[in-house]
């Protein structure tokens, strides 16, 4: 799956050259996408298994992402998430940069499990700050920014981790749209309410708007 994911990052237009790395929570690790590995071209043997108390196995040759400390860190906070993709993707990225969460200005938000979108504090990347900062950001939520970096989505399933971070990147577009063209009216915290209300009962795949309403 983190090579099917991989390629579905590429071909969306979220990962570009060897930015970005996937991972799913096995067993008592992780499995996550190798140091410099491309994510539209991963190979069996770009994926590298990383103990729970950060001992990498395999190939003495391919080290693990450097980013691989807030993928562990992130499965030991949250038991319910299993997969996590994190990419620089463009218009998530421009919008980290201002260092700023994404407000409630439209009700998909809620997909990511809160009523705004937090934006973790910067820190040098591979770092443990930059993973307590992700680790805090992320709290309840499916979804964070990473100020001057880029994007983490954590899901159910990896799966559910890329549908994640493919919808915080259309929306970052369309707010960075809506916020060239004017203020973007926000929902109330009522309405926002509501929403993850509709998102809890029916889950995210179905809660969405699929064709109706
Ligand atoms: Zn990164």
């Amino acid at each position: 799956m983190l090579i099917e994911v991989g390629k579905r990052c590429a071909l969306a237009g979220l990962a570009q050259g060897t930015s970005g790395n996937l991972s799913e929570r096995n067993r008592d690790g992780v499995r996550i996408t190798a140091s410099a590995a491309s994510l539209g071209s991963l190979t069996a043997a770009e994926l590298v298994f990383v103990t729970m108390d950060g001992q990498s196995t395999g190939q003495r040759s391919v080290k693990p992402s450097s980013e691989w400390q807030f993928h562990r860190d992130i499965y030991q906070a949250r038991p319910d998430v299993h997969g996590i993709v994190h990419v620089h993707s463009p218009f998530a990225t421009a919008l980290a940069c201002l260092g700023k969460p994404m407000p409630p200005f439209h009700y998909m938000i809620a997909m990511t499990g809160r009523a705004e979108i937090p934006c973790a504090p910067y820190a040098l990347f591979g770092t443990a700050a930059l993973s307590s900062n992700i680790v805090a950001a992320l709290g309840n939520g499916y979804a964070c920014l990473l100020a001057n970096h880029g994007l983490v989505a954590a899901g159910r399933t990896l799966e559910h981790a890329f549908d994640v971070a493919l919808e915080v990147e259309h929306l970052a577009q369309v707010y960075l749209a809506a916020k060239a063209a004017g203020e973007p009216v926000l929902l109330t915290a009522d309405q926002m309410a509501e929403a993850l209300l509709r998102f809890k009962t029916y889950g995210a795949h179905s809660a969405g708007e699929t064709g109706s309403g």
